[in-house]
């Protein structure tokens, strides 16, 4: 499933530090690390749960996380949902089709029934391929379902959400009206007493933090990932103040109560279990 859209190796040039020798290397067999530099054979990152040893966590599709999370073959996706571009925005039909080309999903979260080491979720996760990542009518639709699905079937929630975008400027009001919609789905979920968990991944901001994604009973963050509205540059402008060392990163919002743990990748499946077995009435595995 990770490979379905792998493209034709194509090779870019390394220039070494060493001499004026070139190297090439084919850009589907090697990464580099946005932190460290090192340049990684994609075969090991991903045994590594694309995790370098620098501890720098790369961003994931959808479905590499549906793959490291839940139980194999226990997925089973919500009917797709499809935006209608109800504002006519200029190239935003073009860019739908693109994203879900890209992507393999109908729109920017992948939603369904799961199970998580044999406990029944709903599960969502936010792809930042798609346009951002960022919350559309059809995103808030989708997570809205799963919470009433959720609150019907009496089942937890677990949302990762990872959409630097926030709210989808191509739907307007629209994607606006999404932030109160799922936030009064969260609300109604809770209310019955059952369990949600918001898992915040690099990066979580804008509008996607201001409703749904802030609102979980426990908040996990992946280590180093970005957390906040709006963006440093932004807070820093408007505020005419300098802003304190490692600021909006899930370190600094985890010291400051935002946050309640830091999930390393490789522990996430079992951290989640874990928290499941604690919280949910009846049988799991
Ligand atoms: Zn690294």
């Amino acid at each position: 499933m990770l490979n379905v859209f792998r493209s034709r190796p194509k090779y870019a040039k390394v220039q070494r530090t060493d001499g004026e020798q070139r190297r090439e290397f084919p850009d589907n067999l090697w990464t580099r690390c946005d932190r460290c530099g090192q340049m990684l054979y994609n075969k090991e990152l991903e045994k590594a749960m694309h995790v370098c040893a620098c501890g720098h966590h790369f961003r994931l599709s959808a479905y590499q996380r549906l793959s490291m999370v839940a139980d194999e073959g226990s997925f089973i996706p919500f009917a797709p949902v499809y935006s209608v571009d109800p504002l006519g925005f200029p190239g935003y039909g073009e860019k739908l089709v693109k994203a879900q080309e890209l992507t393999g999903l109908d729109d920017a979260v992948l939603i369904g029934h799961a199970q998580i080491d044999g406990y029944p979720v709903i599960l969502a996760i936010i792809d930042f391929s798609f346009i951002g990542g960022s919350m559309g009518s059809v995103v808030g639709e989708q997570l809205t379902r799963g919470f009433e699905r959720a609150l019907e079937e009496q089942l937890p929630v677990v949302i990762f959400s990872g959409g630097g975008g926030g709210a989808r400027m191509h739907e307007g009001i629209f994607s606006l009206m999404q932030m109160a919609k799922t936030a009064q789905a969260v609300g109604r979920h809770s209310r019955a007493g059952l369990l949600y968990i918001s898992v915040l991944t690099h990066p979580t901001m804008g509008g996607i933090y201001a409703s749904f994604s802030s609102l979980g009973d426990i908040i996990m963050a992946e280590p180093g990932a970005l957390i906040g509205f709006a963006g440093p540059r932004i807070v820093e402008e408007t505020t005419k103040q300098k802003l304190p060392e490692g600021f909006q990163t899930a370190e600094f919002a985890l010291e400051h109560g935002m946050v309640d743990m830091i999930v390393k990748r490789d522990e996430m499946r079992s951290t989640l279990s874990r928290l499941l077995r604690y919280h949910v009435r009846g049988e799991g595995k």
